[in-house]
């Protein structure tokens, strides 16, 4: 009898735990609608982030044919030494798709970051992306930014990116100083030696030999992750380093 009554309970528990779990998140989409992060269509429940329509059109894609030999891996040639880069889409700010970044980085939405790394993962693991690539590496921002957004957006696409792939994050190799002075005042080439004396490489004893991916949000001109990956690499000769950003922003 009592091997019976574990055995419905058994049987109904999951069940039940999941009718509950379900109401709860129809009742909480009720009280307050989700929207779809590219059209703004109100979102079903099984729906997460962006509606099932917009999906149909593709939005996300590896933007080159080839993960070596591309624009983006380009931007790092002599400075670091890359092995692939890919983003999984183009970035043009005020558009549909940019405000899936801004959700991101600026409306207190770390989840978004978890599906956009997911999302990646998935659709670049057809393409042996992530063969070899031994730890994840998230830019790394200032505890001042940090603590200002509550979290690294950055991060969270390593977690999503992360649990598809089971690669695993390493968050302590690299770190980012603030800015001694405003950037206003600087010209191009000042900021940009300003940018690339922000980072310290410590505790990589880890990384020695190792094949690493830098992942960050939106790439522009490369500048950023340059100074990152020539940190790391400084302090870790024998590094590789691949990049993997959600946008690309250049025009090319
Ligand atoms: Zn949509």
């Amino acid at each position: 009898m009592k091997k019976f009554g574990k055995g419905i309970a058994s049987f109904l528990g999951p069940k039940i735990f999941r009718s509950v779990h379900d109401l709860l998140h129809d009742m909480a989409d009720y009280i307050l609608p989700r929207h779809c992060l590219i059209c703004g269509r109100r979102l079903s429940s099984a729906e997460e982030f962006v509606c099932s329509v917009c999906f149909l059109y593709k939005p996300f894609n590896p933007l080159f044919h080839d993960n070596r030999d591309n624009y983006l891996s380009k931007l790092f040639y002599g400075a670091i030494p890359i092995e692939k880069a890919q983003a999984i889409m183009r970035f043009r700010p005020n558009t549909d798709m940019a405000n899936i970044i801004y959700s991101l980085k600026y409306n207190n939405n770390p989840d978004v970051g978890v599906f956009l790394g997911r999302v990646a993962a998935k659709i670049l693991s057809d393409s042996n992306f992530f063969d070899g690539i031994d730890y994840i590496v998230p830019m790394p921002l200032t505890k001042k930014r940090r603590s200002w957004r509550g979290y690294n957006q950055c991060e969270r696409i390593a977690n999503g990116v992360s649990e598809v792939t089971g690669i695993p994050i390493n968050t302590h190799c690299v770190s980012r100083m603030s800015f001694h002075c405003s950037q206003t005042h600087l010209d191009y080439i000042q900021r940009q030696d300003n940018v690339q004396n922000n980072f310290k490489a410590s505790n990589t004893s880890a990384l020695e030999g190792k094949h690493i991916l830098i992942i960050d949000d939106i790439v522009t001109t490369g500048a950023t992750v340059k100074s990152c990956g020539r940190e790391i690499a400084r302090v870790v000769p024998n590094i590789r380093i691949s990049v993997l950003a959600m946008g690309f922003a250049s025009a090319l």
